[in-house]
């Protein structure tokens, strides 16, 4: 797939557009008063692979957050901010990496002026969130609705207001729950202009739910070479945000590291018990560092035959597992042993 060539632009140690690795992005959901648990969500989210942290920053209390995360965990932070400018500034002097905010909801000229102006002394760059919901009037009123031709408006429209002061170090989303709306407007603005594209599905559901929804609009949009940085949205534990966004990444071969895991659905010819296996392989494979291509198949019929592309994999037969590499077999073990012999080959790649 050939990728859109948009900007970089740089958000902390994390640089996204152009040819950069895409980022999965994530936000703290504890309450923002709760520095103790937004500091160990933070570093849990880290852990779980997260590449740019976003914190809503509601008040002027929240803008301590932070500095107490910044010491804690060293990950690029995003201040989502609502029509207030000066928490903006706020928010730079406390040293935060980008801000998300859309200028045409700061309120005057001055306003704009001054936040576009502090970002760019600091090199920090603006993330417009567009969604059906923020769609200006006067562009409601040309198209009847928030469509996506409208949503894609209000994005241009939005940064021409940074423009305006000689700011472009701006990142822009588009997003709607309605998966076909998010793809069409992403696809209208992705040729508009060439600023980084965040992409998600927003108020996409619980985990299942957006997982599909995530995988379809985001999975398509990234298809197509359009996004530099995605946001799984679900409403439950923001850590499965970022392990279902790895997951969509790692599905289209776009993720530098882990393991992917090919497995077969099990029917009648299967003679162990693959499911039990297949989890087990899972979690301990959870944190391996290398870029890895895992199958699990449940016989000798079609295993290492559908699976030949596999880095290694194993495959079920009469109460014993085959080992094998690249289609190859290379070992026979009790199916008891079966996973401590896979990982033990793992290791050794
Ligand atoms: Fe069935 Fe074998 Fe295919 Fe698994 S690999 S679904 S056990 S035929």
């Amino acid at each position: 797939m050939e990728r859109r060539l948009s900007k970089k632009i740089k958000i902390g140690s994390v640089t996204i557009g152009g040819n950069s690795p895409i980022a999965v992005q994530s936000m703290i959901n504890v309450p923002s008063y709760d520095t103790e648990n937004s500091i160990k969500q933070a570093k849990k989210l880290k852990k779980a692979g997260c590449d740019i942290l976003r914190i809503a920053i509601p008040d002027i209390n929240a803008v301590k957050l932070i500095d107490a995360i910044k010491n804690e965990v060293d990950i690029p932070l995003v201040a989502d901010i609502h029509f207030d400018y000066k928490l903006a500034l706020e928010a730079i002097s406390a040293g935060i990496d980008k801000i998300r905010i859309n200028p045409g909801n700061i309120g005057n000229e001055e306003k704009i002026k001054a936040v576009a102006h502090t970002c760019s002394i600091r090199g920090i760059p603006i993330r417009i969130g567009v969604n059906s919901g923020s769609v200006e009037k006067h562009l409601l009123a040309k198209y009847g609705q928030a469509t996506p031709e409208a949503m894609a408006e209000s994005a241009l429209y939005n940064a021409s207001l940074l423009e305006k002061y000689d700011f472009d170090n701006t990142v822009i989303s588009i997003k709607s729950s309605d998966v076909k709306a998010t793809v069409k407007a992403c696809t209208i603005i992705a040729k508009q202009c060439n600023y980084p594209l965040h992409l998600g599905i927003t108020e996409a559901g619980t985990s299942k739910i957006s997982a599909i929804k995530s995988s379809i609009g985001i999975g398509s949009l990234l298809l197509n070479g359009i996004g530099d940085t995605i946001r799984v949205s679900i409403t439950g534990d923001p850590i499965e945000e970022v392990e279902t966004g790895i997951n969509i990444l790692k599905s289209l071969d776009l993720y530098a590291k882990g393991i992917t895991l090919i497995s077969c659905p099990t029917c009648g010819r299967t003679r162990i018990n693959l499911i039990k296996v297949a989890k087990e392989v899972e979690k301990a494979l959870k944190n391996y560092p290398k870029k890895l291509k895992v199958a699990i198949m449940g016989c000798v019929v079609n295993g290492p035959g559908e699976a030949k592309d596999a880095d290694i994999g194993i495959t079920g037969a009469d109460g014993i597992g085959i080992i094998f590499k690249k289609g190859k077999i290379i070992k026979k073990v009790p199916e008891k042993q079966l996973v401590k012999e896979l990982i033990k080959e793992i290791k050794l790649m």
